[in-house]
């Protein structure tokens, strides 16, 4: 058996080299390492894909996410609402521009952020929510955009765990995650979805001024050449990042229908199991991408299973270990224990099994028999 990974950027690599190496050659032939022509290309091509007006590359997901809130003119005092249970970048950048950050907690189901939490957060100063497409499925956007243009605020989706993943409305209408708000962030991690050589970003929106502002934003605040119109920021995608981001943009879909492929079996192999729940999936098989494949395990000392699976070899996660709201850098008096109920339980119960594109049914057999044959001693 090849040996298991959390991600294992190797294998797919040694698939692709010949496409991605030429494509990183022809950037250095012609030295446009700064907003060459690759990068153009690549925001043509994610822009066609994503059936999105603007794609605006930035330096990284987390860049992203600023920035967009930067070009939405949010001000210091300004609560931004988002899910408690994300990676922190969310929260950080938030902070970071003096806006207010009001968490609150997420669904028992598909973890993504709360609507009645939501809605119970909502104050006169609220000026956005930030839903977070938590480990490759859409949170509630139907029902958040509802939210938004009742109390007139702005949506800005972080995508960077679901690229790729589709959102379908209730009447079936199909659309690609992060071009339903306002404006949308991904990330380009090498071990996300769609992951680059180093770090990249992106910010998505369909509305035409928003686009001029941000392309304006991630260049200094220029938009005349040495015109600084407002403060901004240096943001940029790699020409060589982008040239990698190119020659594997074709193959997302495939990427994503492997991840997909390998969560059924997954499933499958866990359908019976008492202590174990499997990741809830709603609407059609493609608005999942598994960024993270996370089980729920009840009445089960998750550490002692991690301890057991790392002895086994096999590599997990767990994501994430800690609610935001207690962590040392966003404490605040404003929360109550009570408001995360759901947070609080999943902190102690999710593990992510390995979820990359290479992953084979030996491995996949090997995992899931460690787990249930650990879970029935
Ligand atoms: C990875 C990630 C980010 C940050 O992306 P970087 O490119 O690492 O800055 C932001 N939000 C979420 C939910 C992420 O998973």
């Amino acid at each position: 058996m090849k040996k298991i990974q959390m991600v294992d950027l190797k294998g797919q690599y040694s698939e692709i080299k010949d496409i991605v190496n030429p494509s990183i050659q022809e950037v250095i032939e012609n030295t446009a390492f700064i907003n060459g022509p690759k990068v153009h290309e690549f925001q043509k091509n994610l822009e066609n894909y994503l059936g999105v007006k603007h794609v605006i590359p930035c330096a990284n997901g987390t860049d992203a996410l600023q920035i967009a809130m930067m070009g939405l003119g949010l001000k210091p005092g300004d609560e931004v609402i988002t899910a408690d249970f994300t990676f922190a970048a969310t929260v950080e950048v938030i902070a970071l521009l003096q806006l207010t950050p009001v968490l609150v907690d997420v669904n028992a189901d598909d973890f993504n952020i709360n609507i009645e939490a939501i809605k119970n957060a909502i104050t006169p100063k609220t000026k956005a929510i930030v839903p977070v497409h938590l480990f490759g499925q859409c949170a509630h956007m139907e029902a958040i955009m509802e939210l938004a243009k009742a109390h007139n605020l702005f949506v800005i989706e972080d995508n960077a765990q679901a690229i790729g993943a589709n959102y379908t409305y209730a009447d079936g209408t199909k659309v690609k995650a992060g071009t339903i708000g306002h404006v949308g962030a991904t990330s380009f991690f090498p071990s996300k979805n769609l992951g680059c050589y180093g770090d990249g970003g992106a910010i998505f929106t369909n509305d035409d001024a928003l686009a001029h502002t941000i392309r304006g934003i991630v260049n200094h605040g220029m938009y005349e050449r040495y015109h600084h119109d407002v403060v901004g920021v240096n943001s940029r995608l790699d020409s060589i990042q982008a040239a990698v981001l190119d020659a594997k943009l074709p193959l997302l879909d495939q990427y994503n229908n492997r991840r997909i492929e390998a969560a059924n079996k997954y499933d499958a192999a866990f359908k019976d199991v008492e202590n174990i729940v499997t990741p809830y999936r709603y609407g059609d098989l493609d608005n999942h991408v598994f960024h993270q494949y996370t089980l729920q395990v009840k009445g089960v000392d998750r550490d002692a299973l991690v301890k057991h699976l790392n002895a086994n070899d096999i590599p997990c996660g767990v994501y994430y270990p800690i609610p935001l709201h207690r962590q040392k850098a966003y404490v605040d008096e404003r929360y109550h224990e009570a408001d995360f109920e759901v947070t609080n339980q999943l902190v102690k119960e999710v593990i992510s099994l390995p979820m990359h594109t290479e992953l084979d049914d030996e491995q996949i057999h090997f995992i899931t028999t460690t787990i249930i044959s650990y879970l029935n001693e």
